[in-house]
């Protein structure tokens, strides 16, 4: 899908409660899209069978997340349940401002950073239809163990309290249903007339 994006790319920051499912639609909606980057963070977290370094996490010890900080080099960083995640800030910004937009898949707490240090960003939160679902889909994941998933429903509740800080929500519960709304999304920022006035000169 093209759409003419003039000047610096947006910087979309989706977000939700782990179970929401915000990789699902992401995977989905993002290869339709032209001129839209992933951006790849950092954990100092295992790898899940399947996931490969520098494809779906950098993987990093402590030590070397604690070195990240302290260069300055993540645009930003929390730690969730037991692990550090961060966004390294160089490729972001490079990619913005090279005029692509740049989707970060980020937890609560970052993504308020992000907000705080680019007011200008886009925040989205993907949400099920109902709560319930999240322990559903979080136990038939079947990648973790229950003191963990048990942790992750507490930090979603907790998630859910910060709802009128975003933008958008995006509720997903059919899957085309939830591409859609985030293609909308996406398309409609960038038809924004603060990126299209050179049109009008
Ligand atoms: P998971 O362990 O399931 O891959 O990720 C746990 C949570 O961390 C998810 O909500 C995921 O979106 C979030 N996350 C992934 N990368 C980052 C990041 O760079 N920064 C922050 N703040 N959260 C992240």
């Amino acid at each position: 899908m093209k759409c003419k994006n003039a000047g610096r790319g947006t910087l979309f920051v989706v977000t939700g409660p782990s179970g929401a499912g915000k990789g699902t639609v992401l995977g989905r909606t993002l290869p339709a899209i032209d001129g839209i980057h992933y951006s790849i963070s950092a954990t100092t977290r295992n790898p899940r069978p399947g996931e490969m370094d520098g494809k779906s996490y950098y993987f990093v010890t402590h030590e070397q997340f604690l070195a990240m900080i302290e260069r300055g080099a993540l645009l930003e960083y929390a730690e969730y349940v037991g692990n550090y995640y961060g966004t390294p800030a160089a490729a972001v910004d490079a990619e913005l401002d090279a005029g692509r937009d740049v989707v970060l898949e980020i937890e609560v707490q970052g993504a308020l950073m992000v907000q705080q240090k680019r007011p200008e960003a886009v925040l989205i939160f993907i949400i099920p239809p109902d709560f319930s679902l999240l322990e559903q889909r979080l136990h038939s994941r079947g990648s973790e163990p229950d003191d963990v998933i048990a942790r992750r429903l507490e930090k979603a509740r907790s998630e859910y309290q910060s709802g009128n800080r975003y933008d958008y929500i995006v509720v997903n519960g059919d899957l085309d249903e939830a591409v859609r709304e985030l293609t909308s999304i996406i398309i409609a920022q960038r038809c924004r007339t603060e990126k299209r006035i050179d049109l009008l000169r």
